[in-house]
């Protein structure tokens, strides 16, 4: 991605607004991803591409790691032409809205290469043989051909071939096509019985049998829709020849056979056994989530008290301006949701303010604001609720005003507080994981990309849940014990 411009930052009002225009403006239109084009050299330039997120064996993560042989292939082609990539995993149906609003330079997703798609796009050679077949659960016995699908529910991923497919014959066999957006949710709803059956790509069917996702086929594959490459019709045809010189390159050299073989030679090898084998393999990245979970409920946390006692002050301050501030940051946090506070500080801010915003920033800024409304109320009430015959009695004694709350009324309110303050810490630590929804690699993130990959969706997300509650439950005794300690 070429002139990947920085806006300059003096500060100033008019720029701000110049630059949210701008930030809105890119929202509409699209930036151009890549000023890279014509008979340009692809060297050393960084290309920007967009994937689905999960679409195994082609892209999925492993380790937190996405793979794939989409992945391989896009890479050793970069390699062997002395470009860079930048991967986004968006998901099939966004990475083509990306592509179509320039926002990527390409897209490598196991994309079938149709007619209809050719009018707007432009595609490599084809690189991989592919079709629609239809799967239902492995035990379903009623379902077995288009005909028994009358009166039913399938599903099919958003904006792909599959649901084309799907939708050009529901007519005819009187059946629902539901779109969703993800391999894992689409065979998840078959076998929790929401739908009767999914169409997908028969590789990608046929990989996840393979590896228990507890599907089978019953009907025939629609043969068709080779995978290629895509870029926006008329644009980055440089990259465009240097995917197509690469690939005829790694055919060549065998390194396109041995990439497939990778995946396809056995897809069980990296297939978990049993629960336990389970558990065993996907430890080690749930660990990490785990971290990152504590991490940042452990700083936010840290924030929201010094924001929560700031404003908890402010709130019952003689002074109309600081209760005023007080009541506005209570209020506002309070009173909207935190994911939309995510979405904000992730998406909303960089846009409007060119600033860079890691996830960590984004995540913090958010649970910390959030926690800190409601630890504000906490110690509000808590000072509030201590007898006014102490301060009274206090001040009588002699001591200033501030001696007073210090020694006498503080040290009360903050033992009527602990409760709902380690109510709050908890709170806050289920709530990081809706961080997952900007991509914060937490608990039940890692969990989410290790059943994508797997499909084991049931027991993946038991061991998650067993890993939040023996946290949690770690995580109260200590308050507690904490509690007793410095609260006699
Ligand atoms: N091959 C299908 C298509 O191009 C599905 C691709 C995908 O789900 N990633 O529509």
């Amino acid at each position: 991605m070429k002139n990947n411009h920085t806006p300059t930052r003096t500060g100033r009002l008019t720029r701000w607004i110049a630059g949210a225009a701008i930030g809105l403006m890119a929202l509409v239109v699209g930036a151009p991803a890549s000023m890279a084009q014509g008979a340009e050299s692809v060297e050393g330039q960084t290309y920007v591409i967009g994937t689905d997120t999960t679409f195994a064996p082609f892209e999925f993560r492993q380790n937190g790691e996405l793979t794939g042989i989409d992945m391989d292939i896009l890479h050793a082609i970069a390699e062997d032409e002395g470009f860079k990539v930048e991967v986004r995993s968006l998901g099939f149906s966004a990475a083509l809205a990306a592509l179509s609003a320039n926002q990527v330079d390409g897209v490598i997703a196991g994309m079938s290469i149709t007619d209809e798609r050719k009018q707007i796009y432009d595609f490599s050679e084809p690189y991989f043989e592919s079709g629609v077949q239809m799967a239902v659960a492995k035990d379903d016995e009623d379902i077995k051909g288009y005909e028994d699908l009358k009166g039913k529910t399938v599903v099919a991923k958003t904006g792909s071939e599959g649901e084309t497919y799907a939708k050009s014959i529901a007519k005819q066999y009187d059946f629902t096509v539901k779109s969703l957006d993800q391999s894992a949710t689409m065979y998840e709803s078959v076998k929790a019985g929401s739908a009767v059956a999914v169409f997908d790509d028969y590789p990608v069917l046929a990989y996840g049998i393979a590896q228990g996702n507890g599907l089978k086929t019953v009907t025939d594959k629609v043969p068709g829709g080779s995978y290629g490459f895509a870029v926006n019709k008329g644009q980055n045809t440089a990259l465009l020849a240097a995917f197509n010189d690469g690939l005829a390159e790694l055919k060549a050299n065998g390194e396109y056979q041995q990439i497939l073989d990778k995946y396809l030679a056995d897809p069980t090898v990296n297939t978990p056994g049993n629960f336990f084998d389970l558990a065993v393999k996907s430890f080690p990245a749930l660990m990490t989530g785990l971290g990152n979970t504590l991490g940042v409920t452990a700083i936010s946390f840290a924030i929201a008290m010094a924001l929560g006692l700031l404003f908890g002050f402010f709130k019952i301050s003689g002074n109309i301006v600081l209760r005023g501030i007080a009541t506005t940051f209570v209020n506002i946090f309070r009173g909207t949701p935190l994911l939309l506070w995510a979405f904000m500080f992730y998406f909303g801010l960089p846009q409007l303010t060119g600033w860079d915003i890691s996830v960590w920033t984004a995540g913090i800024l958010t649970l910390s604001l959030n926690a800190g409304a409601y630890v504000a109320e906490i110690v509000r009430g808590g000072i509030q609720s201590v007898d006014p015959g102490q301060l009274e009695a206090a001040r009588s004694l002699g001591l200033g005003y501030g001696k007073s709350m210090q020694k006498v009324v503080i040290p009360q309110a903050f033992k009527m507080m602990t409760p709902s303050l380690i109510n709050q810490l908890i709170i806050s630590l289920k709530d990081s994981s809706l961080l997952l929804a900007i991509g914060f690699a937490e608990l039940l993130y890692q969990g989410q990309q290790i059943y994508a990959a797997n499909f084991r969706v049931t027991e993946t997300l038991l061991i998650v849940g067993v890993i939040y509650f023996i946290a949690i439950m770690a995580l109260t005794k200590l308050a507690n014990y904490a509690d007793k300690r410095f609260n006699k």
